[in-house]
């Protein structure tokens, strides 16, 4: 199974909004394969395609290794849109395989309700919570061109400022492949 390498925090394309996708083909589903094995060989719970070099509105999930969330399949969801959130917000710590070894707290809706497509483009909707629905938002967003250091408060801005410019000038130390700088 391919992995393939994760483009980083500066690059272009994870400013970009994502297209939508009209037809899965067999690239699209060779793409989604090389996601999940790409997402899993670098320990992550979520990728976006974006986050792969891909323009297309697409991401992966597999909460499961997760303690609590074992029975969560993974999932994959194309041209998704959040419906519904809950005015009911949570903090929870969030990290990026874009934004290697910084961490920081988000403040988001606790729950909320997702339109997608599956692989067969049909179209369905999903309810999620806590860290379930925590990880969809933070792959929607990045399908947005947005990343969660975008939703942290100005203190935490500028705490994190230098490392962010060390991140974009890819002054890190990753154990998966990334991308060269675009
Ligand atoms: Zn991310």
């Amino acid at each position: 199974m391919s992995i393939l390498p994760i483009t980083i925090y500066g690059d272009r394309i994870l400013r970009e909004k994502t297209k939508p996708v009209t037809d899965v083909d067999i690239q699209t589903i060779k793409e989604i394969k090389a996601m999940f094995a790409t997402m899993r060989n670098a320990n992550g719970i979520g990728l976006a395609a974006n986050q792969v070099g891909l323009n297309k509105s697409i991401f992966v999930i597999d909460v499961s290794p997760v303690e609590g969330y074992e029975k969560i399949k993974p999932i994959v969801m194309i041209n998704p849109k959040i419906i519904l959130t809950s005015d009911d917000k949570i903090q929870m710590e969030e990290g990026c395989l874009s934004v290697p070894n910084l961490r920081a707290e988000v403040i988001r809706p606790k729950e909320i309700k997702v339109k997608y497509q599956d692989t067969d483009m049909n179209e369905l909707t999903l309810e999620a919570d806590e860290l379930f629905a925590r990880v969809i938002q933070h792959e929607y967003d990045h399908l947005l061109g947005v990343f969660f250091t975008d939703k942290i408060s100005e203190e935490q801005k500028k705490q994190v400022k230098k490392e962010l410019n060390r991140i974009k000038s890819r002054k890190i130390d990753v154990d998966y492949p990334i991308a060269d700088k675009d």
